[in-house]
Formats: C-alpha cells, sequence, structure tokens
C-alpha cells in the first residue's frame, strides 16, 4: 500500500504505479516513494512541494527532503536546497552514497550536482510576486521575536532586544501556506519506505530547516513496526519527534490512530496553537491518522483493497482545540 498526505493524488497514483511494476510490490517501496514526491516535487503540490513555493525572507524558495529505509535503518536527507528541485533524488543519493544521513545548504546541492541532478533557480515570477507583496506589507507575517524594530509592524533587520523577561508567544503565523508530501510505502513482505518533500513554510527567516529532513520528526521507519510520517508546523513539531513516537507506540501496542495522536498530545501538552497532522501505519498496512489546528485532514490512500482504483481520498477529524495559553514566561 501507499499514503500520503493532503490531497496530492498525483504522487500517490505514481507511486502505485510503481509499486505494481512487481509482484506485491517487492522491492520497489523506495522507488515508490521516491518517485511519487518527484511527481509533487515536478508538478508543484499547491506551491507547497518543489519550486515556486514558499519565498523566505530573502525571496528564495529551498526544500527540504529525507529517504527513510525501514530494513536498513538507512536515512537520506538534504535541507535548505536553493537550486535543486529533485529534492527527494538528491536524499535518495544521500541514502545511497555516502554514509552520512543529512546534507545541507548550497553544499547538499553543490552534491547533487556532482552526483548528476540538474541546479536550476527554484524562484518563478509567481514566488517573486509573493515575496514582494509580502515585502511591500511590511514584512507581515514574520517568525521573529524579541527584537528591534518591532517585527509585528516593520521588516528587518532587526537586532536582539534585550529584556529582562523573554517572553514566549505562540506562534500568530497564517498556517495556510505549508503542505509537506509525506509518505510511505509497503509491499506484501513489510518492507517500508518513507519519505518526506517540502518547500517549508512561507515568509521562513532565511536558513530556517523545517522538520521534514529530520529523522522521526518528519518520518520514521521500522520494518518491524511500521511506519510514521508528520506535517504541519515543523518548528514546533520537530521538538517531539512525532513520527518516531507513533511507530514506538506501536511497537507498545497502540493501534495506528491511537499512535498517531501521541505526538500530537505530548506537543498539547506545551503548545496550543500550532497545526499538524501525523499518519501511522503499521506493518500489515493498517493506518491511523491525527490531527491539531485543522477541522479535517486529507489524505491519499493507494491499496488493494480496490484494484481497478487503488487511489482514494479519504479524510479525518482533527482532535478539538485546546484552550488557548498565550504567553507563557520562560
Ligand atoms: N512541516 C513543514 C515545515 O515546517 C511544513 C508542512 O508540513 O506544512 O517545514
Amino acid at each position: 500500500m501507499v499514503i500520503n498526505t493532503w490531497n496530492y493524488t498525483v504522487a500517490n497514483v505514481e507511486a502505485w504505479r510503481i509499486l505494481m511494476q512487481s509482484p506485491g510490490g517487492l522491492g520497489q517501496t523506495r522507488n515508490a516513494v521516491v518517485e511519487g514526491i518527484n511527481e509533487c516535487e515536478k508538478q508543484q503540490c499547491r506551491l507547497t512541494v518543489g519550486y515556486g513555493g514558499s519565498p523566505d525572507e530573502r525571496g528564495e524558495t529551498t526544500l527540504d527532503a529525507m529517504v527513510f529505509d525501514g530494513k536498513t535503518m538507512d536515512v537520506g536527507a538534504v535541507a535548505g536546497l536553493r537550486t535543486i528541485n529533485d529534492a527527494i533524488k538528491a536524499a535518495r543519493l544521500v541514502l545511497e552514497h555516502t554514509h552520512h544521513t543529512l546534507l545541507v545548504g548550497d553544499s547538499a546541492s553543490d552534491f547533487a550536482v556532482s552526483m548528476g541532478l540538474k541546479s536550476e533557480s527554484l524562484v518563478t515570477p509567481e514566488s517573486k510576486k509573493m515575496w514582494e507583496q509580502w515585502t511591500a506589507e511590511n514584512c507581515q507575517p514574520n517568525f521573529w521575536r524579541n527584537v528591534y524594530p518591532d517585527p509585528k509592524i516593520s521588516c528587518g533587520p532587526y537586532k536582539p532586544k534585550l529584556t529582562e523577561e523573554i517572553l514566549r508567544h505562540d506562534n500568530e503565523i497564517d498556517h495556510k501556506s505549508h503542505d509537506t508530501i509525506g509518505m510511505i510505502a509497503i509491499d506484501v513482505e513489510s518492507n517500508i519506505h518513507a519519505g518526506t518533500s517540502t518547500n517549508g513554510i512561507i515568509h521562513k527567516i532565511s536558513g530556517r530547516v523545517g522538520d521534514s529532513p529530520i529523522p522521526g520528526s518528519g518520518a520514521y521507519a521500522d520494518n518491524e513496526v511500521g511506519a510514521a510520517v508528520a506535517t504541519g508546523d515543523g518548528d514546533v513539531m520537530m521538538r517531539f519527534l512525532p513520527s518516531f513516537m507513533a511507530v514506538e507506540a506501536m511497537r507498545a501496542g497502540k493501534p495506528p490512530a491511537e499512535a498517531a495522536e501521541v505526538g500530537l498530545r505530548r506537543i498539547l501538552k506545551h503548545y496550543k496553537n500550532f497545526e499538524g497532522a501525523v499518519i501511522a501505519v503499521d506493518r500489515l498496512g493498517t493506518y491511523g491518522v491525527a490531527c491539531y489546528g485543522m477541522k479535517e485532514f486529507p489524505f491519499v490512500v493507494g491499496s488493494p483493497a480496490n484494484m481497478d482504483q487503488p487511489t482514494r481520498h479519504e479524510q479525518v477529524r482533527c482532535i478539538p482545540p485546546q484552550e488557548e495559553v498565550n504567553v507563557v514566561k520562560l
């Protein structure tokens, strides 16, 4: 089976096609995840995967991606790519041709080019326009705090504000402009691959890396148990490794739907104002999905249940909003 976040049908259809190139999908899960996700990168799934979306403060689109092999526990990931659109393929190259886990920034792009991927600008007229509009609106919203000039009304450059009391505000950023693809593929012998790709969060501070390329946060897989992928406010989510938590909860005996909730509930103990979703699948292909900060969360499942039309759309209702805690003294 193949399952992925959001309503990214193109990715699921492509992954399923690849998986079915061998009986029971045997030996194809890595190809399925990489090619399925790459389809989203090429088609700029909702402008949140691949080139031309989510410009950062400098107007650049940067990509993060990861591939996770649940059999070997090998991982390849890249972050902050400014010139490579096939981010998931770059992640695969890290997995297959290095002993490293995560390469970042322009050096990661250089690596990808040296291994045969194409270098190209990820900025498009559309992403430039998004950035220009943001600049024209005094750089609102943005991700700064405790700086001057006041980031709620002014653009940078900012300097640290030295106060005795540093206040932590829950994020008041518009949550609508980020939607990572996270995908899990499982073959008939329970070989699992999980993967992610994203252009992160719009208006992020240059250099920001999200949760998607972080093992255990954006994705985690273990053939003995199952896998999980996550999407949402990566800055908060990566502090809790929700994909790892989901897999470990399944290992401890929780069904996938409950396991998917574990990480989100842990985050909720500390942050009420975030948006996130976790998909958890056990090694037999039973899946469960949990979300918070939205009403519903859509996802796509490809499975042999209906061979005529293996790809179907589903959605779950999210955990209801918890009480706000706006300011916490550290
Ligand atoms: N988690 C991604 C990030 O923070 C964005 C998303 O999934 O919506 O980079």
